[in-house]
């Protein structure tokens, strides 16, 4: 599995796109609103790994909860599987709890599903596979 990106909770979506496009030097490629997730999102590409900015679309959305607990900073770490139902499968045989029964859609066209960080050392982990039109 290798990480496909980083998911960084921002307070500002445009004030935070200006500052990584400055920190990376390389234009935002993708922004995206997901709104069964209630996110805006914006993607950007380094190297083999994307950064992926979150920014809350409702006050009591999953990322406004996390701004106020915590700040900005890193949300969620994503690793790419080849088959997502199969992984989760072994990690939930492993004794690891998913926050969701079946792979949801999520930004940048994948289906993700995500790990309880109480069972992965305070780190939230994506899992995510590309979704192919079938
Ligand atoms: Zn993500």
């Amino acid at each position: 599995m290798k990480v496909e990106h980083i998911g960084i909770a921002v307070n500002n979506l445009a004030a935070s796109i200006r500052l990584y496009e400055k920190l990376l030097g390389s234009p935002c490629y993708k922004t995206e609103s997901v709104v069964s997730e209630q996110v805006n999102t914006a993607f950007f590409r380094q190297g083999e790994t994307k950064i992926e900015l979150l920014e809350s679309a409702d006050p009591g959305g999953v990322i406004a909860r996390f701004l106020e607990k915590r700040g900005e900073g890193i949300h969620h770490i994503a690793f790419e599987v080849g088959d997502i139902e199969a992984e989760m499968s072994r990690l939930s045989a492993e004794g690891f709890a998913l926050l969701s029964s079946s792979p949801r859609p999520g930004a940048d066209n994948k289906w993700v599903c995500f790990l309880h960080p109480r069972d992965t050392g305070g780190i939230l982990v994506e899992l995510c596979m590309e979704r192919k039109e079938s």
